[in-house]
């Protein structure tokens, strides 16, 4: 069983590591941030208590966060694991998804944290984009669409999430670090940490965690 957590700072490679071991492990992944997206994009009630905290780079207020993942997990498809994209960001929603778990005789089996170095992260995050469509991932210098703002994959448009402008990128950073940051400790204490470096190319940091979580399972 696998309840892996994806821990690391907005453009660590979370999302990209975390498509590659849906396909390894047929997993569900469960990105909160991609949940709000796609609410603020409906224009649902959820999107739009969330939208001003999106768009400001803030995080979105803990209770709201972890209702939307406890029912997400409480879905058929997580009973035989799944892997947590974003969440939980703060300690309060750490230790509400511990509660939670324990209350239904689950855990958290692995706690994976990609770590990069800030200003590479800048940019990368300023130089990402999007497909509007089916969410493909580019970059203007290092992954560029073959015929500029059309997806390679689907033809949709290519665009930049409006979370990811110089200044947001670092409000987000910031709230990274003082909020999220701290969960590092929290899950070395547990013993669940495993810490890799997200500089190395996709393929290796992909290889190195499949390798900690084969070794766990034994
Ligand atoms: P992400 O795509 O993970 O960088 O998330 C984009 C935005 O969604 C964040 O900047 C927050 O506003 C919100 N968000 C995503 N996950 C969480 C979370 N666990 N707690 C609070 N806000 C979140």
């Amino acid at each position: 069983m696998i309840n892996m957590i994806l821990l690391g700072p907005p453009g660590a490679g979370k999302g990209t590591q975390a498509e590659l071991l849906v396909d390894r492990y047929h997993l569900p992944h469960i990105s909160t941030g991609d949940i709000f997206r796609a609410a603020v994009k409906e224009g649902s009630p959820l999107g739009q208590k969330a939208k001003a905290f999106l768009d400001a780079g803030k995080l979105v207020p803990d209770d709201i966060v972890v209702g939307i993942v406890k029912e997400r997990l409480n879905q058929p498809d997580c009973q035989e694991g799944f892997i947590l994209d974003g969440f939980p960001r703060t300690i309060p929603q750490a230790e509400m998804l511990d509660s939670y778990l324990t209350e239904v005789g689950r855990q958290i089996t692995a706690v994976i944290n990609i770590e990069v170095d800030f200003e590479v992260l800048i940019r990368r995050l300023t130089g990402r984009r999007v497909c509007r469509n089916c969410h493909a991932v580019y970059h203007i210098a290092n992954k560029p669409a073959k015929n500029p703002g059309i997806c390679d994959h689907c033809g949709g448009e290519i665009y930049q999430r409006d979370d990811d402008t110089e200044e947001t990128v670092r409000k987000r950073l910031e709230v990274y670090q003082e909020q999220t940051e701290p969960l590092i400790d929290y899950y070395r204490k547990c013993g669940k940490l495993k810490t890799f470096n997200g500089e190395e190319p996709i393929q290796t940091v992909f290889d190195q965690i499949c390798f900690a979580l084969e070794e766990q399972k034994g």
